[in-house]
């Protein structure tokens, strides 16, 4: 699905477009969140609200003293036929995807990650490929947003911290479960802040799932104890947020002095042997000079434990808080790639499956097996009113790729990058692999 011509045919800019999107996606949000969900300046956004509201695609009204917006009925557009000039058949796909979005808004839904199935799997790495499929598919369940650090690239952003019930949890591992799924991810915020969480990893394992992972920040991890108690009660796999080694710079992402909780964590989850371990470096701008460090890190703990490891290598997605703080958080992409090769090289050498996530293949030539991207794709599970329904929209809606991307022998695997980043930087540094003659 390609969104990226629907506004130019309505008049609205990409950003206008994109707050649009996002509008479908929450329906309903106070003024706060507002320039973090918009991915503008304030400047930007009023202009984009008022183009917005005089269209009547967005409604502003005020209440109990806030101010508030919803969305409007944007029917009679969706209703006009096909401008001069377009393909009535991609029109009409255009609008019913968009219909979708609309419709399927309000209704429960659980995110999945699955595999993603390939025609050349000869060219996949075999470990990762065994990582991706021990792992996927498996629902995405996120416990609550309450959390112990407070990370400067948080997507989470200003967000009221909760946890959330047990019965709600239940629901959505019941909803997975009816369409066979039999891994689930637990995430948060911070899940194992949840005092219910050892509940719902037994929960889930009573139900039928096989799998279960925890993501997690690793500051409870490192309290003795801990880690046993959970895999008593069924955890089978844990991935652990890890940006840098050097301290300092931890420190400053995180908000908090906490390397050596982290460490011990991985020391904790090295304890047990049987789990299976993954790591997510989020790359930031203050990060990249220390890919390398990062990487040698990796591979002196893949020495140390004898748990099947698979670390992660993850641009940051400019939103919520890493939007407030993207002049020193986000990098462009080709200004992070040459240190992202270097730790990738290092890490191969060495035999550590180090993996990324969030940079186009053409990006990187010659590394383009070990994009984990390449191994998952990730929809969503709708329980509506007609049973339950797959959707992609909500997750398509979040991407984008260039005009010239068509041409890209990558096209049909890549996700693009994500449209706040297009915001920010613009599509440019996207150049399309053509395929030799
Ligand atoms: S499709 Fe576009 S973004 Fe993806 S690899 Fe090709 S040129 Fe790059």
């Amino acid at each position: 699905m390609d969104f990226q011509e629907i506004p130019l045919h309505l008049g609205i800019d990409s950003e206008s477009w994109s707050l649009l999107l996002t509008f479908f996606l929450i329906h309903e949000e106070p003024r706060g969140r507002l320039p973090h969900l918009g991915q503008m300046e304030e400047e930007q956004l009023e202009i984009a609200l008022q183009h917005l509201v005089s269209s009547g695609l967005v409604v502003r009204r005020t209440e109990g003293g806030q101010e508030l917006w919803s969305l409007g009925s944007p029917e009679a557009w969706l209703s006009t036929a096909a401008p001069a000039g377009r393909d009535p058949d991609r029109w009409a796909m255009e609008t019913g995807e968009l219909r979708r979005l609309r419709d399927l808004r309000g209704y429960p839904r659980v995110t999945v990650t699955a595999n993603r199935e390939l025609r050349d799997r000869k060219r996949l790495v075999p470990e990762v490929l065994r990582h991706a499929t021990t792992t996927l598919p498996a629902i995405d369940l996120r416990v609550g947003t309450r959390c112990n650090l407070n990370c400067t690239y948080c997507l989470l952003g200003h967000e009221d911290r909760y946890l959330r019930p047990l019965e709600e949890i239940a629901a959505e591992l019941a909803l997975g479960r009816e369409r066979g799924i039999q891994k689930v991810s637990f995430t948060g915020g911070e899940p194992t802040l949840h005092p219910e969480l050892p509940r719902m990893i037994a929960l889930s394992r009573k139900m039928g799932y096989r799998q279960v992972m925890l993501v997690t920040n690793g500051l409870t991890l490192s309290i003795p104890g801990v880690m046993d108690r959970l895999v008593s009660v069924g955890v089978t796999a844990v991935g652990i947020s890890f940006d840098t080694p050097d301290r300092a710079t931890a420190a400053s992402l995180w908000q908090v002095d906490a390397l050596d909780r982290v460490e011990a964590a991985f020391e904790a989850v090295g304890r047990h042997p049987d789990l299976l371990l993954g790591s997510i470096a989020v790359v930031t701008r203050p990060t990249i000079s220390q890919l390398s460090e990062l990487a040698r890190f990796f591979i002196d703990l893949q020495g140390r434990i004898a748990n099947r490891f698979v670390p992660n290598l993850d641009f940051v997605m400019p939103e919520e808080n890493a939007w407030a703080n993207r002049d020193v958080l986000v990098p462009r992409l080709s200004e992070a790639v040459p240190a992202v090769a270097q730790a990738l090289t290092l890490a191969h050498e060495h035999g550590l499956p180090l993996t990324f996530r969030g940079f186009p293949p053409c990006l990187l030539p010659g590394f383009e097996s070990w994009s984990y991207d390449l191994y998952m794709t990730i929809f969503q599970l709708v329980r509506t009113p007609d049973g339950i329904v797959f959707d992609r929209s909500t997750i398509d809606a979040l991407r984008t790729k260039a005009p010239g991307c068509r041409r890209c022998i990558h096209y049909r695997e890549c996700t693009g990058v994500s449209r706040s980043y297009a915001n920010r930087y613009g599509l440019s540094e996207l150049q399309p692999v053509e395929a030799t003659p």
